[in-house]
């Protein structure tokens, strides 16, 4: 089993980070490192949405030249996608030789797409949840948990360095996880697809499609199949399955027991197997590389395709009808 560190020395951080992307993660970040007392400057493009925002919520904010000259840190929470050419653009030309750089998510080191010299730490301190979670819990004195990692050790304190940093953005009050680059992004991307966002979506479209199809009211079906899985994942996240099995009925969780093996059965273990095996063997991430070259035109086609959906246009009318705000949507990553 993996140790779990509840603590790191934030006075580590004692020169200024520059985090550069301002959305989902880097909104997070920058004001959580703010609130522990960290120097802070936000790294945007001229003209970016995210400019005034930064300004306002009290962050420094200048062009990504600008703030990584003089960091000590330099976190990339920019897109996936948009690492490599912002690193040879703007970051590597401007940035001391042994400022630290640090990562969210292990895919543009592990993958080989920035490569940075030797004098730089190369660490990453990965959150495992949403930016918006990760700040919402800091705020209420909470943290979300993170994964600690270090590709180069140049200064033989990147870890400590990284340390500090998942100390400075609230993840030691949940606690912190060390592993490796390769491990951190092969999990990730099996997550998403497999588990989370991939595997998650279809279970939910494929059993809303199932009742519309058998002649059920598509609002009926919305409630079942989407809208409670919050509820029921709620109850899993608060104290795994058993929880949730505690607290449905009894024939709930006769059904669950007999019932689900049959649904996600044994093809879909085969489907599981042969999608870690392609992330490990770097099929994915040629795909998903030439996908972004070419301005990602599969992937909007696909957000349209959704949007289109009976399942999507249902959930609008319905999430209308209770009245609650609805934070843009944002990755998990
Ligand atoms: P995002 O898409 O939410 O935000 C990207 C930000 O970068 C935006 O402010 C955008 O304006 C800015 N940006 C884009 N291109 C830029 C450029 N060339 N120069 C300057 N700014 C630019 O991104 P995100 O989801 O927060 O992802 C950031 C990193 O965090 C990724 O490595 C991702 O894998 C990782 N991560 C994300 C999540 C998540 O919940 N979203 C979770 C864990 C790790
Ligand atoms: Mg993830």
């Amino acid at each position: 089993m993996a140790d779990v560190i509840k603590s790191g020395n934030l006075d580590l951080l004692s020169g200024k980070v520059a985090v550069l992307g301002y959305g989902s993660q880097g909104h997070a970040h920058a004001l959580n490192l703010a609130d522990s007392g960290v120097d802070v400057a936000v790294g945007l493009r001229k003209g970016s949405s995210s400019w005034a925002a930064a300004e306002e919520a009290g962050l420094a904010v200048g062009t990504v030249a600008e703030v990584v000259q003089n960091a000590q840190l330099v976190a990339m929470l920019v897109p996936d996608g948009s690492q490599a050419a912002l690193w040879r653009e703007e970051v590597q030309p401007n940035v001391p030789a042994d400022a630290a750089l640090l990562f969210a998510h292990g895919f543009a080191i592990h993958y080989g797409l920035i490569e940075p010299p030797a004098g730089h730490d190369v660490i990453m301190v990965a959150p495992k949840g949403p930016g918006h979670i990760v700040r919402r819990l800091f705020e209420e004195g909470y943290g979300t948990p993170a994964l600690v990692a270090v590709a180069q050790d140049a200064s033989g304190n990147a870890r400590e360095l990284a340390l500090a940093y998942a100390t400075g953005i609230g993840a030691a009050r949940a606690g912190i996880i060390e592993t490796n680059f390769k491990n951190e992004t092969e999990t990730d991307l099996f997550g998403e697809q497999a588990v989370l966002c991939g595997g998650a979506s279809q279970l939910v479209q494929l059993g809303f499609e199932t009742l519309v199809e058998a002649g059920y009211p598509p609002e009926l079906a919305y409630y079942e199949c989407l809208h409670e899985l919050k509820l029921i994942v709620d109850l899993i996240y608060e104290g795994g399955i058993e929880r949730m099995h505690y607290s449905i009925s009894d024939t709930a969780e006769y059904g669950s027991h007999s019932v689900g093996p049959k649904v996600i059965d044994d093809h879909v273990r085969e489907n599981m197997r042969a999608v870690i095996k392609r992330i490990q063997d770097g099929e994915f991430a040629r795909e998903w590389i030439a996908e972004m070259e070419k301005g990602a035109p599969s992937l909007v086609e696909a957000r349209k395709k959704l949007a289109d959906t009976e399942i999507e246009k249902v959930g609008k009318r319905l999430r209308a009808l209770q009245n609650r705000e609805v934070e843009e949507p944002r990755g998990v990553g």
